[in-house]
């Protein structure tokens, strides 16, 4: 361990972490407790912000099953060491440790009983049991390296973030200078600007020259500019079990119409796996043949009307709104026509459409309200083991900030956790 020096507006540490959300402060208290002198600095005024608003307050912290399956990348194997060395239980018992009630919802999501405050609070007071420092509210001007000395290899020239009050009163803020031997980006992506997100990871890992895969917003609803965002908007509220789908993959989870768009875990999770321009796939009656039953109504009942067959139809539950609008886009010119008048094609063009609904997004509601960035530090620069950049000794990437993002349901926690841990046990 590398001594404290203090001199005037120059500190000394073993260990800097940009970043004191989730993954920053993992690797915070596992660093610490190794001994090592840690220090993390934040320009918010508050640590773990995301973490607070996580799973709707309640923190969906990780899942019973995490698979290298759960997380894209442009290196899909990247995420396997840490993920095997941190595995979920391993969170668990901390959360346990810590008397923290939670819950199992469906698919082995775990949130807390009480409040997402509560894994923060397990988190600094871990922090501060090893004797991490967090620094809020701190601006960081610069970060360099000064090569001649290891124990002191980067230095950062940083100042206190100025209030409106303070820039009112005409406030002039100091700087103040930290070395390190080990310099940790946490800084996760670029997800809910207001909650403290920045590009600063990604020009710290140009800095040292390493290559960025595109970032876009990700678990993120769909908006729709043309006639079919129309007809979506003026069924907001409504939420129905389907399967969504693309060419890369398909999740059987429930859509949510809303003024903006489709929403949803169904939507969140395809997000992931969608380019701008490409379409997306709805069945919108997963557990029947729209088309055999159909056809087979047009035998046995000729004189039904669609929206009868539909709306008897037990097994699907399209809600009475959803099908009088989809009867008005869909089957507007033969919604009074009996079965036995209706050709077959034109019935199994509409099963084909009702069991894969085609819409093309005109994009995302973006980052203002999406869960993850995608994309970020590509991964083949960094040791998988351990989190260094393969380019600069001493130097970690973390978290979000790398090309590593998860599905919905605390993989991206998981990931924060886990990253965190193989980091912090080597920084
Ligand atoms: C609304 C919402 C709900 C979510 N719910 C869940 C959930 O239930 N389960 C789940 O697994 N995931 C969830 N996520 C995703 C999860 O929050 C993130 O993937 C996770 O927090 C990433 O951890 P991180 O440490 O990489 O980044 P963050 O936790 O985002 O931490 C980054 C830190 O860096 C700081 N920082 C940024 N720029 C600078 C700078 N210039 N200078 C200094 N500090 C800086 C930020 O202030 C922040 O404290 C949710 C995300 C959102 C937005």
């Amino acid at each position: 361990m590398t001594n404290h020096r203090n001199a005037q507006n120059h500190t000394h540490y073993d260990v800097i972490i940009i970043g004191a959300g989730a993954s920053g402060l993992y690797c915070a208290l596992t660093a610490g407790r190794r001994g090592r002198r840690v220090l993390v600095l934040d320009h918010a005024n508050k640590a773990g912000k995301k973490i607070l608003m996580s799973g709707g307050g309640r923190c969906n912290f990780t899942n019973y099953f995490v698979e290298p399956e759960h997380f894209i990348g442009a290196n899909p194997h990247f995420c396997k060491s840490a993920l095997s060395r941190y595995p979920s239980w391993e969170f668990i018992g901390m959360v346990e440790s810590h008397k923290i009630a939670y819950h199992e919802r469906e698919h082995g999501q775990l949130f807390c009983d009480d409040s997402a405050q509560d894994i923060l609070s397990m988190l600094l007071d871990e922090c501060t049991a090893v004797g991490v420092q967090v620094t809020l509210n701190v601006q960081i001007d610069h970060v360099k390296t000064a090569a001649q000395d290891k124990d002191e290899r980067f230095q950062l020239t940083t100042s206190k973030k100025l209030g409106k009050k303070d820039i009112a009163n005409g406030t002039q803020s100091s700087q103040t200078r930290y070395s390190c031997e080990s310099l940790v980006v946490a800084t996760g992506g670029l997800s809910i600007p207001t909650m403290g997100a920045s590009g600063i990871g990604y020009e710290l890992a140009q800095q040292f020259g390493h290559t960025l895969v595109p970032t876009d917003a990700s678990l993120v609803p769909f908006t729709f500019t043309d006639k079919t965002g129309e007809l979506i908007r003026a069924l907001a509220g409504i939420s129905l079990p389907v399967i969504a789908s693309n060419e890369r993959i398909s999740f059987k989870l429930p859509v949510l119409f809303t003024h903006r768009g489709l929403s949803g875990p169904a939507m969140l999770q395809l997000s992931n796996y969608w380019h701008t321009g490409e379409t997306i796939n709805i069945n919108l009656l997963p557990k029947i043949d729209v088309t055999e039953l159909l056809l087979a109504r047009k035998k046995s009942h000729p004189r039904q009307l669609i929206r009868t067959v539909l709306a008897e139809n037990t097994d699907s539950a399209l809600p009475k709104k959803l099908l009088a609008a989809l009867q008005t886009h869909l089957w507007e010119d033969i919604k009074d026509t009996e079965l036995a008048n209706i050709k077959d094609e034109r019935l199994m063009a509409l099963g084909a459409t009702l069991n894969g609904w085609q819409l093309k997004p005109s994009g995302t509601e973006g980052y203002r309200t999406a869960e993850v960035t995608r994309g970020g530090v590509k991964t083949d620069e960094v040791s998988s083991k351990t989190m260094q950049s393969n380019l600069q000794g001493g130097l970690y990437f973390i978290g979000e900030v790398l090309d590593v993002t998860g599905w919905l349901g605390g993989y991206n926690f998981q990931w924060a956790w886990a990253s965190g841990f193989v980091s912090g046990e080597i920084v």
